[in-house]
């Protein structure tokens, strides 16, 4: 099999050039298969997830198109719409569109709710190429007549599914009911329940399909909770979970080697098979330990950020986040150690007083909320205003009746298991 390189897709030279300086080397699947076919204007279903390069898969081509077409838009007259469900993969799409787009002169501008309108209504009077939105400011600024869809050539619906989940399709239905006619659209979604069917249905027309999975699963088929909870609770609360003989093949992460020490002695003296693993351990007994944990001798294994890097164990069915981590890019690598191979997974969160920033950057990180825990009985009770703003979104991706503090409400029902 040859590999594609950038420079085959037709690209022009001032893009071939910015990712060089952003050190891409190669196309991903998903950029190989729809750069071409956009570029001859074509429309897009594309069955992806952020980490697949999808991003880059939309906005070269558009770089591409708009930048050979020419022009500059009209005041409030955007040429490319971007919808997107959350204001942090908005930023990251504006981003990505300034950097691939460094060379050129097409222009983006990122309007998201939760903070004044005036720079973004100054913006698109100044006259924006690449607009990209979530949708309810969007419609509050159309609604003002700060911004006018009728100038779209092409148009993206992001993370179609996330916007379902979040309640957002009847905004984003009001959005493309003004859209033109004319225009390419495209459309991504990590999965493709029925109302997603019949929306691309609406919106595509002749569409090429391209369908990508990504190496490793990232947050989105992980149920994530977080429970509050004393220090000093912690490895009480933990053994406490871990009597749940559903609770399978469990990777528990602490901040330090003394920590995971600890935690894995505690468990062995509540009888829970339980080894950890770090830097100080010797390699054979690193080995020996995640040799028992792959083969279901011990049931939990603990580990710190380090010592768990390259661990690929099948299976994994619970990460528990012991310490919530500094970094939080940090989180999703840990908990994208379960729900591996297209299978659910679940990671509970401890967070104590002093982690609860820690707790917040993660949230932004990943744009959405952890469900709460209220009912176990080593619960903390926070001071007022600990918690991010109500104006966060809150956990998307699962309908309301699975939440875990829906389902744990009554009779003691608490529930720490993925159900799909
Ligand atoms: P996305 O799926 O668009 O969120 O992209 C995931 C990550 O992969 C981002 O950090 C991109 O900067 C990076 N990325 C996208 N395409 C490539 C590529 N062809 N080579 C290397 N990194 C890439």
């Amino acid at each position: 099999m040859t590999t594609i390189s950038f420079s085959d897709l037709r690209l022009s030279e001032a893009i071939l050039r910015a990712l060089e300086a952003k050190n891409y080397k190669t196309p991903t699947p998903i950029q190989a298969g729809a750069i071409p076919e956009l570029l001859a204007e074509r429309d897009l279903l594309g069955i992806a997830q952020t980490g697949t390069g999808k991003t880059a898969a939309f906005a070269l081509p558009m770089l591409e198109l708009l930048s050979k077409r020419g022009g500059r838009a009209k005041p409030r007259a955007p040429r490319a719409l971007i919808l997107t469900p959350t204001r942090e993969l908005a930023s990251q799409i504006g981003e990505s569109f300034t950097a691939y787009g460094k060379h050129l002169s097409v222009n983006n501008r990122v309007i998201f709710g939760g903070v004044g309108q005036e720079p973004q209504v100054r913006a698109l009077k100044a006259g924006v190429d690449v607009l990209v939105a979530t949708p309810g400011r969007l419609l509050d600024l159309m609604e003002q007549r700060h911004v006018s869809l009728d100038a779209v050539e092409i148009f993206v619906l992001d993370e179609a599914d996330r916007m379902l989940d979040m309640g957002f399709i009847h905004d984003v239905r009001r959005v493309i009911n003004v859209l033109p006619r004319e225009r390419q659209s495209l459309l991504f979604s990590a999965t493709m329940p029925k109302d997603i069917v019949e929306l691309a249905n609406k919106i595509l027309r002749n569409p090429l399909r391209i369908e990508v999975t990504p190496q490793a699963t990232t947050a989105e088929k992980v149920v994530q909770h977080v429970l509050f909870v004393e220090k000093n609770d912690k490895r009480a609360l933990l053994a406490e979970i871990l009597k749940d003989p559903e609770i399978q093949r469990t990777l528990v992460f602490t901040r330090t080697k003394h920590g995971a020490n600890r935690a894995a002695e505690y468990l062995a003296k509540a009888r829970i098979p339980a080894e950890a693993i770090h830097g100080n351990k010797s390699q054979s007994a690193r080995e020996r330990a995640l040799e028992n944990f792959r083969a279901g001798k011990t049931r939990v294994l603990v580990a710190t950020d380090i010592a768990a890097r390259g661990i690929d164990v099948p299976g994994i069915t619970h990460v528990i986040n012991f310490d919530l981590p500094n970094v939080p890019e940090s989180y999703v690598h840990r908990i994208g150690r379960t729900a591996r191979a297209g299978r659910a997974g679940v990671a509970l969160s401890f967070c104590d007083i002093e982690e609860r920033e820690f707790l917040r950057d993660i949230e932004k990180l990943i744009g959405l909320k952890l469900n709460v825990v209220e009912n176990h009985p080593f619960k903390s009770t926070l001071p007022m205003g600990t918690r991010p703003p109500p104006s966060a979104p809150t956990n998307n991706r699962r309908p309301p009746a699975r939440r875990n503090n829906r389902r744990g409400g009554g009779g003691g029902g608490r529930s720490y298991h993925a159900r799909s």
